[in-house]
């Protein structure tokens, strides 16, 4: 299957990465991360580790398949843990990409049975995580492609928006459709984002577009592309 689909009015992989990071299309690398460690898991802003060099942050409903995919783009099985209760847990975790550089989880959220106490603390977490911290340079947003972009994925881009912060959409799980349905549905997400943010779909069973999408986490770490300079890859699996 394709993996990057020309999309109308949409940046297609190679020119969001050209974008991005000022390198031709077509240049697909195959970065890892040896070094990649759990860091910490905080409650609060207090608790967050200091707000130096880059991360970028990876946001998605409870069930979108963000631990999947943040597996998937630092090529470790179980570095965040799927299948927990959905919802319930409210923490954001951090962890260490390499030295200065980290990929942060944030809380899942959109699960119907989580308390409004519960919601209101989410708010108030991620919402003064995106409003006060400096190093974040990215947002990966996980949308599951059946569902489509829903409210809260919009406050997400509102946050993302007023601080000029740059989104990648990814719309996971497409390998649960057909090529057509999968099309149908990358087409009227990037119809309603427009210009506020790339999306591409993506599956964390077949690996469609996850080479591209790990183009997009080192284009917003600031890296170039391999055997440039800064670049940061390592092979393969
Ligand atoms: P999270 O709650 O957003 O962290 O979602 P998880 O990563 O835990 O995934 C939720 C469920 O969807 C799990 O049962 C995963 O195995 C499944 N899942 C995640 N990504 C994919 C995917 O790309 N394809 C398919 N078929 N299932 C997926």
């Amino acid at each position: 299957m394709v993996v990057q689909s020309v999309v109308r009015g949409v940046p297609t992989g190679g020119e969001l990465y050209t974008k991005l990071n000022g390198l031709s299309p077509g240049q697909a690398s195959m970065h890892s991360y040896p070094e990649v460690r759990f860091l910490l898991s905080a409650a609060s802003t207090q608790q967050f580790p200091p707000d130096i060099g880059r991360e970028v942050a990876v946001a998605g409903r409870s069930n979108a398949g963000k631990s999947s995919a943040i597996n998937s783009l630092t090529r470790r099985r179980a570095l965040a843990r799927s299948g927990k209760t959905p919802g319930l847990t409210q923490l954001i975790n951090f962890f260490e990409l390499a030295p200065g550089e980290r990929l942060v989880d944030l809380p899942g959220y959109g699960f119907a049975k989580v308390p409004p106490k519960v919601q209101a603390h989410w708010h108030r977490l991620v919402g003064e995580y995106f409003a006060t911290r400096n190093s974040l340079t990215g947002l990966l947003l996980i949308v599951d492609v059946r569902r489509g972009i829903k409210d809260e994925d919009r406050a997400l881009l509102d946050w993302s928006q007023r601080r000029e912060l740059p989104v990648h959409v990814l719309l996971s799980k497409s390998d649960k459709l057909t090529h057509s349905e999968a099309r149908k549905s990358l087409e009227s997400a990037a119809a309603e984002l427009g210009a506020r943010a790339s999306v591409e779909l993506f599956s964390a069973v077949n690996q469609q577009g996850a080479e591209h999408a790990r183009d997009v986490l080192e284009a917003f770490l600031g890296h170039k592309k391999p055997g440039g300079t800064g670049g940061r890859t390592t092979g393969s699996d």
